[in-house]
């Protein structure tokens, strides 16, 4: 996989792309489109989407050759993660199942169909948000990930939030849940709130959302999952100021 030329895509959709992407962050201004290329604020702006490519695509190429964990030498592909850089939105899953590993792209199995659906749901367009997971590589038999496995992997993904530094990181399941707010509480308790996730010392909490993982919805296909799902996306358009389709 390409990432740079998949990152780029995504940058040239999210130019002609008018809707929920992603120019400013609640509160910046966005350039009027007759600001041309060569204003101080656009060049600013483009300085910081090249620089936020280069960052994301070199973390694609360390976990390409990561060999911290025995899931290093496993793998037929690491899985980085894709979409927008800018992605005010960032989707987390769990670890890389079969088709993610075959592909090097998350959430293209099953889950990832599914998770297309709830994007689409919501107004959007995959190449509106960000998605990404705690494991990189896909554990076998798509076993859960280890202690030691998510401790290795985590800063990947730590480094991937803070350049995108998205307003809303949305956690699908349990392991995504409890890994990013450093709790063992049960998805049940934890899904439908805002939580707040630290990127680091200094920085301001972003929220976190948690919510059901689709491969689990799957197993689980009750309205009343799909529709307590519906609900926490609902709630993270809500806090974005999108409208609820
Ligand atoms: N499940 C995940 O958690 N991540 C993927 O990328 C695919 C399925």
């Amino acid at each position: 996989m390409d990432v740079t030329k998949v990152i780029k895509q995504h940058l040239e959709m999210e130019q002609s792309f008018s809707g929920f992407a992603l120019k400013g962050k609640a509160g910046t201004p966005e350039p009027s489109p007759s600001e041309g290329l060569g204003e101080p604020q656009q060049q600013e702006d483009n300085m910081a989407d090249t620089e936020k490519v280069a960052e994301l695509k070199k973390i694609a190429e360390e976990a390409g050759r990561c060999r911290k964990c025995e899931l290093g030498s496993l793998r037929t592909n690491a899985v980085p993660g894709e979409g927008n850089p800018n992605a005010r939105i960032m989707f987390v899953g769990e670890g890389p199942g079969a088709d993610e590993d075959a592909q090097g792209r998350p959430f293209v199995g099953r889950a990832g169909q599914l998770l297309d659906k709830v994007i689409t749901a919501m107004g959007l367009k995959r190449n509106d948000v960000f998605i990404g997971n705690i494991l990189k590589c896909r554990p076998p038999e798509n076993r859960d990930p280890r202690a030691d496995e998510i401790i290795n992997c985590l800063p990947y993904l730590q480094r991937q939030i803070e350049i995108i530094n998205p307003e809303i990181i949305v956690a699908l399941g349990a392991h995504a849940a409890r890994t990013l707010l450093n709790t063992t509480k049960p998805i049940g308790q934890l899904r439908g709130q805002f939580h707040e996730y630290y990127a680091g010392l200094g920085s301001p909490p972003i929220k976190l959302m948690a919510t059901y993982h689709t491969a689990y919805l799957l197993r689980n296909y009750s309205q009343e999952n799909r529709k307590r799902v519906w609900e926490d996306m609902q709630k993270v358009l809500t806090e974005l100021g999108l409208p609820i389709p």
